[in-house]
């Protein structure tokens, strides 16, 4: 039987497209909009047989409309690494803001559930270590990554809104960095950057001098959190993410030493501007009220996600 009809916004992306098949798996009829400046459409091609999946090439910051009754509206639509951020500013500010407007207003009409993918970068370069989700954040609202950061903080702010004032069922997801198979090659990011370097054995560009620190999610186990989340009732901020964490320079050697190719070697670069100095998700709240946890460690993810890198660029 049916679970119900879902949207799924960013469908072409890497969490979105994992979204997609979760949800089809699960027994929902799925429908993935996306207007693919930086999605892919190979990452969501295996659905497109199936009658339980619909694709609408669209851009949500234009008014969006879907027939038919809509249960659960996830909106992942959004350019998501600084470089990409960088070269389309406009388009993220425009996302965050009006295309989370419109989801909102369809999700009203509709009477749809919302789940709105916020972020770690609310917390900017953070001064609380690791990050709770009652910490408001330090973020430059004119810098670089100020066009992300503000986007999503308006679109927390927006969420909320709608949901005091007019009711409406919301959930918003703080995303800590995450990692996987189809994440894009050339996305900027560092694991994408870090494997396609050491697999052509080139410099691996570590910036600054790499002691600033992240801490890496699996895929599987946000997409996990995330559905948990959406069938809870819990309607404020989650912090999903894993809380193993690693210094750049640290996790740059990791790689290198499981792609084992001899020509690899690091190399360092000049930190970008504003690159948060330390960032760990307080996870305290999800394991209480979704009783979630990661599950993949560090080492059986990038195994996991070198199977799916080498597959694009062979070792050379
Ligand atoms: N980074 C790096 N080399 C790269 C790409 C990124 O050292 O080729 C660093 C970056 O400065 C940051 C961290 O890796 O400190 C994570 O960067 P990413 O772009 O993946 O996302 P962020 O967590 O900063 O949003």
């Amino acid at each position: 039987m049916l679970k119900g009809r879902i949207l799924v916004t960013g469908a072409a992306g890497f969490i979105g497209s994992h979204l997609c098949d979760r949800f089809v798996n699960d027994g929902y009829h799925v429908i993935g909009m996306d207007n693919l400046i930086t999605g892919n459409l190979g990452n969501i091609e295996h659905l497109f047989h199936l009658k339980e999946f619909e694709f609408y090439h669209h851009d949500v910051s234009k008014f969006v409309h879907v027939p038919g009754d809509l249960n659960y509206i996830l909106h992942f639509a959004s350019p998501a690494s600084p470089i990409d951020y960088l070269k389309m500013p406009i388009q993220t500010l425009k996302v965050g803001s009006l295309g989370t407007h419109n989801l909102l207003g369809l999700a009203k009409q509709k009477k749809s559930r919302i789940l709105i993918a916020s972020t770690s970068e609310v917390y900017g370069d953070p001064l609380v270590h690791p990050q709770t989700e009652e910490y408001w954040g330090n973020v430059n609202p004119i810098g670089p990554r100020g066009v992300y950061d503000e986007a999503k903080r308006f679109q927390e702010a927006i969420t909320m809104a709608y949901h005091r004032y007019h009711g409406l069922e919301t959930r918003i997801v703080r995303i800590f960095n995450t990692y996987g198979p189809r994440m894009r090659m050339e996305d900027g990011r560092v694991l994408p950057a870090f494997f396609s370097q050491a697999i052509r054995g080139e410099e691996l560009t570590v910036f600054g001098d790499g002691s600033q620190t992240r801490s890496f999610c699996y895929v599987n186990d946000l997409v996990d959190g995330i559905v948990r989340l959406l069938l809870s009732d819990y309607e404020k901020p989650v912090n999903l993410g894993n809380p193993q964490e690693v210094t750049v320079l640290e996790f740059a050697n990791e790689i290198i030493q499981l792609v084992g190719n001899p020509k690899a070697r690091i190399a360092y670069r000049e930190l970008p501007e504003d690159d948060p100095k330390q960032r760990k998700p307080d996870i305290s709240l999800a394991r209480k009220i979704l009783h979630w946890e990661p599950k993949f460690d560090r080492s059986k993810g990038l195994e996991l996600t070198f199977e799916y890198f080498k597959k694009i660029v062979p070792l050379q």
